[in-house]
């Protein structure tokens, strides 16, 4: 992006920041952590990662799209919160320097990555489905079964705590299955809804405090109290 600058070609960065803000981060980024920072306990590691991801994500494509569109960034940037070296107008700021992010990641995190992607996009679609035939409403109202080949099936077990979020649905199961590709089964989530996260669990009406709730939001609800 510095380099289109550079160079006076305006029309791809336009390109990018709306690509970017679109697909990225509003279609994908912004819809799997919604959860987690509306609902997860206050300090929670996940919500604070979030948390600390949108704020540079913010204070950065900022500055970086200050030059061609300067009123909508400077008036964004009187509403980002106070920072150490924080400049009164986003004018006065200076461009971030390019990190590679994902360089300091494990090796091997790119693939996984995309690996997970392609499953989501799989899932996606078998909710789409499952919307159309009116087996569920919304995707939190959904379960949704993995049937992995011995490959895919050992993957997707070392990651399972985050299928549920990065699908947007309530519980997955991972089953191998002897099938050459993986296959995708929905069905209706089981258990209840819960009423502050609206995620589906079998924990809702256990808790006599807090009937509605599923077991983490009764924790962060309670994390909350002084
Ligand atoms: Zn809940």
């Amino acid at each position: 992006m510095v380099k289109a600058y550079q160079d006076y070609e305006f029309h791809p960065i336009l390109h990018d920041v709306l690509d970017f803000f679109t697909v990225d981060l509003s279609a994908f980024y912004l819809d799997v952590v919604k959860d987690r920072a509306y609902c997860s306990a206050k300090g929670s590691p996940e919500r604070r990662s979030a948390q600390t991801a949108m704020f540079t994500i913010l204070r950065d494509s900022l500055l970086l799209m200050a030059p061609i569109l300067s009123f909508t960034a400077d008036e964004a940037w009187a509403h980002v919160p106070a920072f150490e070296g924080k400049d009164q107008s986003v004018h006065l700021g200076e461009f971030p320097e390019s990190r590679d992010w994902l360089g300091t990641k494990r090796a091997g995190f790119v693939e996984d990555m995309e690996r997970l992607l392609a499953v989501r996009e799989k899932v996606l679609k078998g909710l789409e489905k499952a919307r159309e035939s009116k087996l569920i409403g919304n995707s939190l109202e959904a379960r949704v079964t993995l049937k992995a080949p011995a490959a895919d099936a050992a993957f997707l077990e070392a990651r399972k705590d985050d299928l549920a979020a990065l699908f947007i649905v309530s519980q997955v199961s991972i089953e191998k299955d002897t099938g050459e590709e993986l296959a995708i089964e929905v069905g209706p989530a089981a258990g209840e809804k819960c009423e502050r996260c609206w995620n589906w669990s079998i924990d809702v009406g256990r808790s006599a405090e807090h009937p509605t709730f599923c077991a983490r939001c009764e924790k962060a609800v309670k994390a909350a109290k002084p």
